[in-house]
């Protein structure tokens, strides 16, 4: 008896398994499928100087518009895209469209950083500054407002890789932002040493900041870092007033969050831009 449960055990977890590499197998297929019928569209959300109240940059973020037309949250696909390695084709896409679109921006007047976020995988890929490089050519967007934004994981692997590709983005003209700052593995000798030039409050912190006391400390704890090192500061995720205004005290000016806005197409920033800058 025992025999034929253990049998049945192992049936059980391989069906499972068997489960879980089929879906795995069907995403793959949807997201290659999708990239080939352009699915994929980029939206952007402001970051605002709040002391000033204008809008300084956007963060680029990826979204899939399904056959349903629904929108499809990159928590969903971003993973998958990663493990098949399909993140390099798609994070071309959204690069590519981020400069045409900043290129835009700059073109009718307004200085705007162009945050794009970079997994891991597709920065430490061989071609990737290659692909920087290539679409800053194409796009002729001006470098300096090309900013990158990768996790701290970039950090507990191959650390002289890393930095040598960090270099060579400062080296095309491009920044490098240090996203969900504070939830990974945080170095002090790393951040001195690594070609970085902002450190993104991650959002988690800013959420708890006002009912939690060592949230709080950690938010200060950064915003003092950032000045001793010299580094840009946004903070994301600022979802009320009472946030916003913490945040100024402290002394981080640049926020991004819905209590300004959601992310959006590229379409709707424009307006933003014209009912907010000018
Ligand atoms: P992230 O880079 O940390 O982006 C910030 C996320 O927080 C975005 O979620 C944004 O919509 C959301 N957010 C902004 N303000 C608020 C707020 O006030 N409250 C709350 N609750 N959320 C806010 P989104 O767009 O779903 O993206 C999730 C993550 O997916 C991103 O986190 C990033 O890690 C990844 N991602 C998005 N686009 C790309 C991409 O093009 N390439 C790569 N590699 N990853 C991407
Ligand atoms: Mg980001
Ligand atoms: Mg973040
Ligand atoms: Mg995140």
């Amino acid at each position: 008896r025992a025999k034929q449960e253990g049998r049945n055990r192992v049936r059980f977890f391989s069906a499972e398994i068997e489960d879980v590499l089929k879906a795995h197998l069907t995403m793959t297929r949807q997201i290659r499928a999708g990239l080939e019928d352009h699915e994929f569209e980029v939206h952007y959300q402001p970051k605002l100087d709040v002391r000033k109240k204008i809008v300084v940059g956007v963060e680029a973020l990826v979204r899939w518009r399904n056959q349903d037309g629904q929108l499809v949250s990159p928590a969903y696909f971003i993973p998958a895209a990663e493990q098949t390695g399909l993140i390099i084709p798609l994070g071309k896409f959204v690069l590519k469209q981020a400069c045409l679109d900043g290129k835009k921006w700059h073109q009718m007047g307004y200085s705007l950083r162009i945050a794009v976020n970079v997994s891991v995988v597709q920065m430490m890929e061989g071609a990737f500054i290659a692909t920087l490089r290539e679409i800053v050519d194409e796009t002729q967007i001006d470098p300096r407002f090309i900013e990158i934004e990768i996790t701290e994981s970039i950090l507990a692997g191959d650390a002289t890789k890393a930095q040598t590709i960090l270099e060579a983005i400062r080296e095309v003209g491009a920044t490098v932002a240090i996203d969900d700052f504070g939830t990974g593995y945080s170095s002090l000798t790393y951040l001195k040493s690594f070609p970085v030039d902002v450190l993104k409050i991650d959002q988690s912190f800013v959420r708890d900041m006002m009912v939690d006391r060592s949230d709080a400390g950690i938010v200060e704890a950064i915003v003092q870092m950032a000045k001793s090192l010299s580094l840009r500061l946004v903070a994301e995720g600022v979802e009320t007033r009472d946030q916003a205004d913490t945040l100024l005290g402290l002394g981080c000016d640049i926020m991004q969050g819905y209590l300004f806005a959601r992310p959006m197409p590229a379409s709707q920033i424009d307006e933003f831009l014209t009912k907010n800058n000018d």
